[in-house]
C-alpha cells in the first residue's frame, strides 16, 4: 500500500501541542493561518507520497554503494533530491536572512515526519542537514555563517554530523581525533570516525562535515573537545568550490535496515590534514554540538513516529483484505477480513493508539521550541526551553520505542507475509530497529531524564506538568459521556502512578543513585505513557468541543489508550519505586550477566 500522509491526524496532534504551549487563540501554529498551514502540509504530505515513497524499496534493494572510493545512492536518489530541494523543502525552518522560509519547528517536524514515513533512509539525509545548520547558526563566527548556510539551507550542500569513534560512542569524553592548529588560524584534523550517515554521497558537489576533535593542550574529558566544520571541498572567498579537503570516505558499512542511507567510515587527515575551521571557542564544542544532537534527537523521535504511522497504515489495509476465519458475531458464510477478529482489531487499535501517543509528544515537545523562541517574557522563554530539554528525551526515546514495537505489530499482523521481504512490512521493521540506538541510545535518553532533566527549574518544572496531567483527567472524568468518564478515571490512575514514581526517582537520583539508574528506562516509558495518555485525551477533548468528522476518531483512540496502554502505568511504578534491588544486587557471581 502506498503511503497517505495523514494531514487531519498531524493537524490535530498540532493543535493539541500548539495548546500545549500557550499559543492556542493565534492559529493552530504561530503566525500561519489554519488554511494555509494545511496546504503546507497538504503539499509537503504529496511530496512524500508521489516522489519519496516509490523510492523506498528500491533503496532497501539496491542498498547506497562504495565503488572506487566513491559514494553511489540508490537509483532515483539524486532526481528526488534535486526536486525535493528546488521545491524549497530544505529551508523549512530556517532563517530568511539565509534564505530559508522561517516556519516554526512545529511545521518543520510535521514535514520531517511524512518524508520519514514516506521514505526513512531519504529523510536522514535532511535530517543532519537540518542539525548541522542549528550548530551553525549557534555557534560559527559570521563570516563561516555567510559562507557555508545559505548553500545548505538550499539544500545545495548537505551537512553531516562526525562524532562516533570506534572506542567512543555513548562516552564521548574519550575521543581521539586531533585537531592542530596552523598558522593562518584554521586547523589541520586527523582522525577516524565511523558510523557517519551521509558521510559521503553524490547527491551535492560538496558536504560540510561538523566534527568533533581535541586539541594537543585540551584538558581531559568532555571539557576538552572542540567543534570544527570540516567541507568536503575547500570553498573559495568568492564562494567557488576549490580543491578536495583531505576528508575522505573509506567505506561503507552493511546494515540490518536503512539500506539507502549510506552509513560511511570517514577518515580525515591521511595526508596534510583536513582542513577545519573552529565553531565557537576552543574546549567548547560539545555545548555547540548538544544544540544540534537535542534538534536532531526530536527528530529522530519523529523518525520513530514516521515509521509506526506507515507500519500501521501497511497493516490496516492489509487486514481489511485478508480473508481468513469465520466471523465471532454473525452467522453470516464465508471467511470475514482479518481485520474482523478482535485480537487482530486489538492489535491495530494499539498500533494507532501508539503512534498518536508519541506524535504528539514530538509535537508538544516541538511547539515548546517555537515557544523558546517567540513567547514574549524572558521568563516563558525560558520555562518553554526548560519544558522542551524535558520532554526531548522522552520524544526520543518513547517514539522510537514504540515505532519498532509498531513496526514489529506489522510483520505480525501480515502473518507468514510479514516475514516475506515482498509485503514490505519486513523492511519498516528492520529499518526501524536503528532509531533507539542513534542520537545517543535510548538507555542515555533514561539516564539523561533522571539525571540532568528532572531536577530543572528546581523540580518545579515537572510537578507543573504533572499538574497539568491531573487538571486534563479531572475535566474528562466530569464529561458526561460515559467513555470519556471512564477514560478520565483510568487517566487520573496513570497519572497518580507517574507522580509517585517521580517523587521517589527525584529523591533516589540523590541518594542512591545506582537505584535510581537502574530504574530510568522503565520511568522513562511511564512518562511517555502518561504524557501520551494527556496529550490524546486533551485531543479527544479539543474534539468534543468542537465536533467535526474525526472527533468520534480521536475519543475512541484516546479511550483505548487510557483503557487498554496506559493502564500499565501501576505496574511501571513498581519496577521503578521496588524493582531496582533485583538489578543492583545481583553480582556476576549470582547471576551471569
Ligand atoms: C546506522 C547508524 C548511523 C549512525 N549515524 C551517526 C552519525 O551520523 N554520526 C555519528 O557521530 N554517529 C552515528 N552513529 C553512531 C551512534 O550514534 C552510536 O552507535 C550510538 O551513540 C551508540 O554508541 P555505540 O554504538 O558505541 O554503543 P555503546 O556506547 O558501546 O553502547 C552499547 C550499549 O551500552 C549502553 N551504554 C553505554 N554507556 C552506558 C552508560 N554510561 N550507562 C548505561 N548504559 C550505557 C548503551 O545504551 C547501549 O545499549 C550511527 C550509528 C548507526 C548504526
Amino acid at each position: 500500500m502506498s503511503y497517505q500522509a495523514p494531514v487531519d491526524d498531524i493537524l490535530l496532534a498540532l493543535r493539541t501541542a500548539g495548546d500545549a504551549a500557550g499559543t492556542a487563540g493565534e492559529g493552530t501554529v504561530r503566525g500561519l493561518d489554519d488554511e494555509t498551514l494545511r496546504a503546507v502540509l497538504e503539499e509537503a504530505g504529496k511530496f512524500a507520497s508521489e516522489e519519496l515513497a516509490p523510492l523506498n524499496k528500491a533503496g532497501d534493494r539496491s542498498p547506497s554503494r562504495w565503488v572506487d572510493g566513491r559514494v553511489l545512492t540508490p537509483p532515483g536518489w539524486k532526481a528526488a533530491y534535486d526536486a525535493f530541494r528546488t521545491a524549497g523543502w530544505s529551508a523549512l525552518p530556517c532563517p530568511e536572512e539565509f534564505g530559508g522560509q522561517e516556519l516554526p519547528e512545529t511545521v518543520a517536524m510535521a514535514a520531517c515526519e511524512m518524508w520519514n514515513s514516506a521514505n526513512l533512509s531519504f529523510g536522514l539525509c535532511p535530517l543532519l542537514t537540518q542539525g548541522a545548520i542549528d550548530a551553525l547558526r549557534a555557534g560559527g563566527s559570521d563570516e563561516l555563517k555567510q559562507r557555508y548556510l545559505p548553500r545548505m539551507v538550499s539544500g545545495e550542500w548537505t551537512g553531516t554530523m562526525n562524532l562516533t569513534e570506534p572506542h567512543a560512542g555513548s562516552d564521548l569524553s574519550v575521543i581521539k581525533t586531533r585537531a592542530e592548529r596552523a598558522s593562518d588560524g584554521t586547523y589541520r584534523l586527523f582522525g577516524t570516525k565511523i558510523f557517519i550517515t551521509y558521510g559521503d554521497h553524490d547527491l551535492t558537489d560538496n558536504i560540510v562535515h561538523l566534527v568533533l576533535a581535541r586539541l594537543p593542550d585540551a584538558p581531559e574529558g568532555t571539557r576538552g573537545i572542540s567543534l570544527f566544520l570540516v567541507p568536503k571541498r575547500l570553498v573559495n572567498a568568492d564562494g567557488s568550490l576549490g580543491a578536495e579537503n583531505d576528508a575522505v570516505c573509506a567505506g561503507l558499512e552493511h546494515k540490518l535496515g536503512i539500506h539507502g542511507s549510506p552509513t560511511a567510515v570517514m577518515k580525515f587527515g591521511e595526508k596534510d590534514g583536513a582542513i577545519g575551521y573552529l565553531i565557537g571557542e576552543e574546549n567548547r564544542g560539545l555545548n555547540t554540538m548538544f544544540i544540534m544532537m537535542n534538534a536532531a534527537r526530536l527528530a529522530v523521535g519523529i523518525q520513530g513516529v514516521a515509521v509506526a504511522e506507515r507500519a500501521t497504515q501497511h497493516a490496516v489495509s492489509y487486514a481489511r483484505e485478508r480473508l481468513q476465519g469465520r466471523s465471532t458475531t454473525s452467522k453470516a458464510p464465508g471467511m470475514v477480513p482479518i481485520a474482523e477478529h478482535p485480537d487482530v482489531r486489538r492489535t491495530l487499535l494499539t498500533m494507532k493508539a501508539l503512534t498518536r501517543a508519541a506524535r504528539t509528544i514530538c509535537y508538544a515537545t516541538a511547539a515548546e521550541i517555537d515557544k523558546s523562541h517567540h513567547a514574549e517574557t524572558e521568563h516563558e522563554r525560558r520555562t518553554a526551553a526548560d519544558r522542551a530539554a524535558l520532554l526531548t528525551p522522552v520524544a526520543k526515546a518513547f517514539a522510537t520505542d514504540i515505532g519498532c514495537e509498531v513496526a514489529s505489530m506489522g510483520v505480525q499482523v501480515h502473518g507468514g507475509m510479514g516475514f516475506i521481504e515482498e509485503t514490505g512490512a519486513a523492511q519498516f521493521y528492520r529499518d526501524a530497529r536503528i532509531l533507539p540506538i542513534y542520537e545517543g541510545t535510548n538507555g542515555i535518553q533514561a539516564i539523561d531524564l533522571v539525571t540532568r532533566k528532572l531536577p530543572l527549574g528546581g523540580g518545579q518544572l515537572i510537578k507543573d506538568m504533572i499538574e497539568e496531567f491531573e487538571t486534563v483527567a479531572r475535566r474528562a472524568k466530569t464529561v458526561n459521556r460515559q467513555e470519556i468518564g471512564r477514560m478520565g478515571q483510568r487517566l487520573a490512575s496513570t497519572v497518580v502512578a507517574f507522580a509517585e514514581a517521580t517523587s521517589w526517582m527525584v529523591e533516589a537520583i540523590e541518594h542512591t543513585p545506582n537505584l535510581a539508574l537502574a530504574g530510568a528506562t522503565p520511568y522513562l516509558r511511564l512518562f511517555g505513557l502518561a504524557a501520551g495518555g494527556h496529550y490524546l485525551a486533551k485531543g479527544a477533548l479539543l474534539g468534543l468541543e468542537e465536533g467535526g468528522p474525526h472527533a468520534a476518531e480521536s475519543v475512541a483512540v484516546a479511550r483505548f489508550f487510557a483503557e487498554n496502554i496506559s493502564v500499565a502505568a501501576p505496574g511501571l511504578s513498581a519496577i521503578v519505586t521496588s524493582g531496582g534491588h533485583a538489578v543492583i544486587g545481583v553480582t556476576p557471581e549470582t547471576a551471569p550477566v
